[in-house]
């Protein structure tokens, strides 16, 4: 046994996750005694393998594919963004009670905000997806008082349903490929699980204009499809979402540390460590 604190990251796979090298750059720029390890849970096995990692000691942990709206469950209490998320990436443990948190929708808005200096007043902005990245997301979205937010999902029923969901925050709208014809948006996000298979969503072309920012969820080596199109639609700026990988995370670390790390140098140190692009944490 050390002395350091346990903390770790769920997930199924999860051995080519990059957390436990990002919260060791935390720790280490932060002094914090913190072992941070990846916790291949059985698919079956979600809350054995919390409650096995409790007893060990275990303080805190990150939850990913496929166990953020299981994790939702198992949370004894919620942060209103985990509420309102309706998914879990980031859990507390104290005793017998488990705080559930969800630390996606600050990271994507420091990203942008921050590290991409891109204002979101005013702005019309395209969300592509609907699962639990998009879900995670829309709040804070919206709270940063874009013009108009549209939602676009393969299944369109999922997106309206979303929009329908959201409402109370902010002007959303959601639907289908098709209708997103003859629009235009200045920031296109793509939250589907497209890149992951080497797909593009179905858009239309013309939703890119020149001064458009088009972000990928996804990251990796190269251009995902996402981006490779809309760079060939004349978009201005590109973004994958490394930097919101590592924004979230650093939000993580100040919910169990009370500490925010700096961001810049670990998002430049996994910049350049190679072309593993695998996008598990
Ligand atoms: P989900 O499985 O919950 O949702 C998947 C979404 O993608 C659904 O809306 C689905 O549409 C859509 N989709 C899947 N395949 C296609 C396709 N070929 N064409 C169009 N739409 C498609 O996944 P998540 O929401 O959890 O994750 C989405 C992405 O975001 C992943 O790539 C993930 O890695 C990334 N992510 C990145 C984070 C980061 O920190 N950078 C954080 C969280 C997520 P339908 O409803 O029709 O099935």
């Amino acid at each position: 046994m050390n002395d350091r604190q346990a903390y770790g990251v769920f997930g199924n796979p999860i051995g080519h996750s990059k957390s436990p090298l990002i919260h060791a750059a935390f720790a280490a720029q932060c002094g914090q005694a913190i072992d941070y390890r990846p916790l291949l849970a059985p698919l079956d096995g979600f809350a054995d393998s919390v409650a096995a990692f409790v007893a060990g000691g275990g303080r805190g942990a990150n939850v990913t594919v496929p166990f953020k709206e299981e994790a939702y469950r198992l949370a004894t209490r919620l942060t209103a963004r985990a509420e309102r998320a309706g998914a879990v990436n980031t859990l507390v443990f104290d005793g017998q009670a488990i705080l559930g948190d969800n630390t996606d929708g600050a990271g994507l808005l420091r990203d942008l905000t921050l590290n991409l200096t891109y204002p979101l007043a005013g702005r019309r902005i395209l969300l592509l997806g609907a699962g639990g990245a998009a879900r995670g997301v829309l709040a804070p979205l919206l709270d940063a008082a874009p013009d108009v937010l549209t939602i676009a999902n393969r299944t369109a029923t999922r997106a309206r349903g979303l929009a329908h969901d959201f409402a109370a925050h902010g002007t959303v709208v959601g639907g289908g490929y098709d209708e997103l014809a003859g629009q235009s948006f200045d920031l296109v996000i793509n939250a589907t699980a497209a890149s992951l298979g080497g797909e593009l969503p179905p858009l239309p072309g013309g939703v890119f204009h020149a001064g458009s920012l088009a972000y990928d969820m996804m990251y990796g080596q190269g251009d995902t499809p996402f981006l490779a199109f809309a760079r060939r639609q004349g978009a201005a700026r590109l973004a994958d979402g490394l930097g919101m990988l590592v924004e979230q995370a650093a939000e993580a670390f100040r919910v169990w540390r009370g500490v925010h790390p700096d961001t810049a140098p670990v998002i430049a140190m996994l910049r350049n460590s190679g072309p593993d692009g695998d996008p598990a944490r």
